[in-house]
């Protein structure tokens, strides 16, 4: 498979997007965010294009203004809002960094990396060349400032060194010297890290698995904060409802019964409430009495006292192993190999994966409010 490091990471985040996106070829309209990084990231490209000179401030600025694109903005106010925070991030740029100084050894440099006979592919948004090494740096737009964490774990710049290993291969030996760092636009800063041999190996077993699932045709859709800006909407069968008024589908009806089914939900709640408060009344009233019935004009309440009782494992294997009985009471507990999966090495995952076939299938619903993404 021939696939690009941004397909698989689409994948990873939804894999209903890459479907969306990779298979069925049905275009995403640009958001604005993509289309603004794009900008930032060409100006810095000029910022550095190698010449005798390197562009000023004001050439950058420039060459900035005359690339915006306001296509995507439907409102004015938007629009300005963003291209000040465009000026903003390159002034900071400029400020923070020797322009001039920079070493720099190739820029939007693209890859390939051969993976078990799949090819991944990407561009890579700057190497440098430090004092003793070599430093990969990847620009963020983003709005929010992550972690050291995050960087120290980030599997774009691991992938990125691998690839820059697939170029430079005896660097391999120097890997200490090497960095990664993602850059922050808008906050002015560079977080760095670097990797050893064995997280480089750990992202082989992810890509697989990925690879894998696509093969198997796995899609199904993800719920994140991401959907906020995914193109796909309309089609993708956890949002599509929503934009219900402007497909005409709904009648009076089906609004009311999905109203009725949220307030009946609200309900039942805050009676469940209130029959345990109850509940705990009657017993202590039943205590008190000495009594396990209670009689009203409405009925009869009974008290039973119900135990569960735990069994000593190793005792019972002994008593019905030599009967043949062992196995017809053992069962997996399904909860506890769910928590123990992401900690097993993929080869073991896939095989347990594979050991799994569905048993029973339901449906159970849950209510979210307006506007909430997160999967509960
Ligand atoms: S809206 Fe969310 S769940 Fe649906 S395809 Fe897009 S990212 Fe996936």
């Amino acid at each position: 498979m021939r696939i690009s490091y941004s397909a698989l990471e689409t994948y990873r985040n939804c894999p209903l997007k890459y479907k969306y996106q990779n298979i069925d070829k049905i275009k995403e309209p640009k958001s604005k965010e993509a289309v603004f990084g794009t900008i930032i990231h060409s100006a810095l490209k000029f910022a550095h294009t190698p010449g005798i000179l390197s562009p000023t401030l004001e050439q950058t600025l420039d060459y900035f203004s005359r690339n915006w694109n306001s296509d995507v903005f439907e409102v004015e106010a938007e629009e300005r809002a963003a291209f000040s925070q465009g000026v903003e991030m390159i002034r900071k740029y400029y400020e923070k960094n020797n322009i001039a100084a920079t070493n720099i050894v190739d820029l939007e440099s693209r890859f390939a990396i051969d993976l078990e006979g799949n090819v991944i592919s990407g561009i890579i948004d700057r190497i440098d060349k430090t004092d003793d090494g070599y430093e990969i740096i990847d620009y963020k737009t983003a709005k929010k400032m992550p972690s050291q964490e995050y960087v120290d774990n980030n599997l774009q710049l691991s992938v990125y060194l691998k690839a820059f290993l697939v170029r430079y291969p005896e660097e391999a030996k120097n890997l200490e010297k090497i960095k990664v760092s993602l850059y922050f636009l808008k906050h002015g800063v560079k977080l760095t890290a670097s990797r050893n041999l064995q997280q480089l190996q750990k992202i082989d077993e992810e890509f697989l698995e990925v690879i894998k699932n696509i093969e198997e045709r796995k899609f199904d859709p993800n719920i994140t904060p991401l959907c906020d800006w995914c193109g796909y909407q309309k089609l993708c069968p956890m949002w599509r409802h929503k934009f219900k008024n402007e497909r005409k589908i709904d009648t009076e009806d089906v609004n009311q019964m999905i109203g009725e089914y949220i307030v009946a939900k609200e309900e039942s709640k805050s009676l469940r409430y209130k029959i345990a408060a109850l509940q705990e009344k009657v017993s202590q009233y039943m205590d008190q009495e000495g009594v396990e019935r209670v009689f009203s004009e409405n009925g009869i309440i009974v008290r039973t006292l119900r135990s569960t009782y735990k069994y000593d494992e190793k005792k019972i294997r002994e008593i019905l192993a030599p009967l043949g009985q062992w196995e017809n009471v053992v069962k997996i507990d399904a909860i506890a190999l769910k928590k123990i999966i992401p900690a097993l090495p993929v080869s073991i995952r896939n095989e347990i994966d594979l050991a799994r076939e569905i048993s029973k299938q339901s449906s159970s619903f849950s209510i979210k409010k307006q506007n909430e993404t997160e999967e509960e």
